[in-house]
């Protein structure tokens, strides 16, 4: 059969590529954005339009583009030893002085760690740690695992199940059995008039208490969370939050799996959001900027009482039967070392905080704005949250429109963030000159006035 081969790229893009996240039939009407270089905190697209990287990528290009350090540990390690595995005893170095340096920057107490491509190998990993470990335990009946309500935690089918979006589960089969999903800790949105944070903290800790002891305590056996949602839409827990919820899982001998694939390294003003809100995590999952993105790896930490009755039953049967073809690669393990370096050297927790107010306050300077409900944010991540209504806290209907809307009137203005919904979500490179942040701030600020006329003019609000 004779094809006509298109032959731009965009229409090649479409003709042939699957994009992940993206309205399959409304791509092949607008095509594709390309971008094709990335330098410091910018990217080019092909017209050779410069943007501002508002989103860091997709939460994860921590040190921005071109960091040579990185590139050369990358380019030393792939003539080294392009690749080794670590089934069987065998370990490449890179591998091992990674999970040192890991171990002695994490979160809490950990003892081990292992390692995943992505964040939702990442969550599935830990799931199958959790499960193996009480059955190690002889608590057969100890599975579920509860999330919450927009918490994120990757789209494989188990990370996809524990994600609490209606959308990563609709025709996609999920949630699998054994997964709960407790209230959203966000206050703004949640809370009754008049419900203090600490008072309304306390009413989702009830409920979390309520749903274990309701499906019964020996049937639950961990809770994941990020510290502060992310694709959820930006949420920051509400004064109290995490003590009350950690005294609840302690109660009922339910483990914590803090995912950090969002938060950590220095995203919320400390290494990891565990510190920045006094969160005692079990185990800890960690992915993004772990390599700043230049290449996949995630990591799955566990306490050490879990490694130890874990490591007992691996003995009885002779090995643990679960690891990736590409579990602690070279190259990856070589990058993220390089990248752990970095972040010391800078002390990139530091320069996060200092930053901070800088991005926060620039954009809390928009909280009177017709369409703006709230401003919400922490460290270097925020959300802007649009409302239809804002004294009755209104969304627009149906959510995401006018969102949209001005998540292209920003990439206009040569700043790339993105659109939860009607939430504008912030999280530049960690690296971002104060400046850059003015530019993102002052950007956004023009987007807004140019979708508040839209909206008037539509007749949306
Ligand atoms: N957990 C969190 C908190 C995330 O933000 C993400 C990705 N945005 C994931 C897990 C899944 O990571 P990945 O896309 O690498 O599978």
């Amino acid at each position: 059969m004779q094809h006509d081969r298109p032959n731009s790229p965009a229409a090649r893009d479409v003709a042939y590529h699957f994009h992940p996240y993206t309205d399959a039939r409304a791509h092949e009407e607008q095509g594709p954005l390309i971008i094709t270089k990335g330098a410091g905190c910018t990217v080019t697209d092909d017209s050779g339009k410069q943007y501002i990287e508002g989103m860091a990528g997709l939460w994860c290009t921590a040190l921005g583009y071109g960091q040579e350090r990185l590139i050369q540990a990358a380019e030393r390690q792939l003539r080294e030893l392009a690749y080794y595995h670590s089934f069987a005893h065998k370990v490449p170095p890179s591998v091992i002085e990674l999970s040192e340096t890991l171990l002695g920057i994490a979160p809490g107490k950990m003892g081990k760690v292992a390692y995943a491509n992505s964040g939702s190998e990442a969550n599935d990993t830990a799931v199958k740690f959790v499960w193996y470990y009480n059955n190690a335990l002889g608590r057969r009946e100890k599975k579920k695992i509860i999330s919450r309500k927009r918490g994120y935690h990757g789209i494989t089918i188990a990370s996809g199940s524990l994600t609490g979006i209606p959308k990563n589960h609709l025709d996609f089969d999920l949630p699998i059995e054994g997964v709960r999903h407790t209230g959203c800790p966000h206050y703004h949105a949640e809370a009754h008039a008049g419900e203090s944070e600490e008072a309304f903290s306390q009413r989702l800790a009830d409920e979390l208490d309520q749903l274990i002891q309701d499906e019964g305590p020996e049937t639950v056996a961990a809770m994941i969370a990020e510290p502060v949602m992310g694709a959820g839409g930006v949420v920051i827990p509400p004064a109290g939050y995490w003590k009350k919820v950690q005294a609840v899982l302690k109660k009922h001998d339910v483990l914590l799996i803090a995912d950090e694939v969002i938060c950590g390294f220095g995203r919320t003003g400390q290494m990891f959001g565990c510190q920045t809100f006094g969160i005692e995590p079990d185990m800890v999952t960690c992915a993004k900027a772990l390599s700043s993105a230049y290449v996949p790896i995630s990591a799955i930490m566990m306490r050490d009482e879990i490694y130890q009755a874990i490591a007992d039953n691996t003995h009885k049967i002779g090995t643990f039967a679960h690891g990736f073809t590409y579990s602690g690669h070279p190259v990856a393990a070589a990058v993220a070392l390089e990248t752990l370096k970095i972040y010391e050297e800078m002390d990139i927790a530091a320069r996060a905080r200092d930053l901070s107010p800088h991005l926060q306050d620039g954009l809390r300077a928009y909280a009177d704005h017709p369409l703006v409900g709230e401003v919400r944010g922490v460290g270097l991540i925020a959300g802007v949250e649009l409302l239809a209504d804002k004294a009755t806290r209104t969304p627009f209907d149906p959510v995401g429109k006018v969102g949209g809307y001005l998540d292209a009137r920003c990439r206009d203005h040569g700043v790339i963030l993105r659109n939860m919904g009607d939430t504008l979500a912030f999280c530049p490179p960690l690296v971002i000159e104060p400046k850059q942040i003015d530019e993102i701030v002052a950007a956004f600020g023009r987007a807004l006035e140019e979708t508040w006329d839209w909206v008037q003019r539509e007749g949306l609000a």
